[in-house]
């Protein structure tokens, strides 16, 4: 069991996501530890005090200890207009340097000064010593994996689904009774007309090996100068129990199925014109990651879809 589109860790602090999803699938605990690889040594990642205690060489470190430190390590930034400036402001030279410069040139294709400070504001730094990637109150994984949940999700009579179909192959053919509900990106929807919206896309390599375990945790990132970003084996948080793994090296890109839009000023100003024009549509609603130009997890991906549920079905049942 791999996942094709990039590793998935779900988790939620939304108890309608968990309710709704439960009546799909049981849920396994969701061993979700990433380590970093700068240089020769891994390190917890998002950075947290055993990060910061293995970085500088210092033993025991209390959390006020950890302040103290961060304190004397960071530049006076007030305001931070960017990620160079978010990361700077909060950690310092030396753990931007080690840990994100790198990362985020190759994920992006950008320097972290020409990204939203959400980019990297979106990596929590963890004062304790918690070793999971994230602090969810719900982490969990579903138990036979997501085609499961979202097969038993479809499987209903009401629901028709046609794979491999282009939609604006059948638009035309396509008369919404009561709404049509656009999940695509929202810039292929008017032809482009304001211009292209930007996205960076991902190459997935995938390697089966002959032995049990490749690596110490689900994924590894590499800041470094390798041409990949992370090594993941999924079988950490799946659970299964095989003889032999599979790792997937994630090689980012510009071209390709688009995976993250690209937060800046320039995307977000051709984003609004276009979210402008949708917004006057009548039966068209954009919803979910491409439709609304946003980086979001699936579970928020999922909140919106029962959000939106709810709003149509109070107006047309
Ligand atoms: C590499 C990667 C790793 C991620 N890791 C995590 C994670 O660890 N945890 C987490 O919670 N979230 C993660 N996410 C985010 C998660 O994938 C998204 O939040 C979620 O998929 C968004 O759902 P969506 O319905 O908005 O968009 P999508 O899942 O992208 O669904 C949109 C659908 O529309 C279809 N579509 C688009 N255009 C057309 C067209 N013209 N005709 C027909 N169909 C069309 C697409 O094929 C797709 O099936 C990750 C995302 C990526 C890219």
């Amino acid at each position: 069991m791999v996942h094709h589109y990039g590793p998935h860790y779900f988790r939620t602090n939304h108890d309608s996501v968990i309710q709704y999803l439960s009546r799909f699938t049981e849920w396994i605990d969701g061993n979700y530890i990433v380590k970093s690889k700068v240089g020769d040594k891994t390190y917890p990642f998002p950075i947290n005090l055993e990060t910061l205690e293995q970085f500088f060489g210092i033993k025991d470190l209390s959390v006020d200890q950890a302040e103290q430190l961060l304190e004397e390590k960071r530049i006076d930034i007030r305001d931070p207009q960017n990620s160079e400036e978010f990361v700077l402001s909060r950690l310092g030279p030396e753990l931007y340097n080690a840990f994100y410069l790198g990362y985020t040139l190759k994920q992006w294709g950008k320097h972290p000064k020409e990204l939203d400070a959400s980019v990297c504001g979106r990596i929590p730094i963890k004062l304790n010593r918690d070793p999971y990637y994230v602090e969810h109150k719900f982490r969990k994984f579903p138990s036979e994996g997501f085609t499961s949940m979202f097969s038993r999700m479809i499987n209903h009579p009401l629901i028709n689904v046609k794979l491999n179909t282009d939609y604006f192959a059948l638009k035309d053919k396509i008369v919404p009774q009561k709404a049509t509900i656009y999940t695509g990106p929202i810039d292929r929807f008017y032809n482009f007309e304001f211009g292209k919206l930007e996205w960076r896309s991902l190459d997935f390599v995938f390697e089966a090996l002959e032995t049990e375990f490749a690596q110490e945790c689900v994924q590894i990132n590499y800041p470094g100068d390798t041409q990949f970003t992370r090594k993941v084996e999924i079988k950490h948080v799946t659970g299964q129990e095989h003889s032999e793994t599979v790792v997937c090296t994630e090689y980012p890109k510009a071209e390709g199925e688009p995976y993250y839009p690209v937060p800046n000023k320039e995307n977000h100003r051709r984003y609004l014109q276009y979210k402008a024009k949708a917004d006057t549509e009548n039966k068209v609603y954009f919803v979910g990651r491409l439709a609304e130009y946003t980086y979001i997890n699936s579970d928020e991906a999922i909140l919106k879809g029962l959000q939106l549920f709810d709003e149509l079905s109070e107006r047309h049942f």
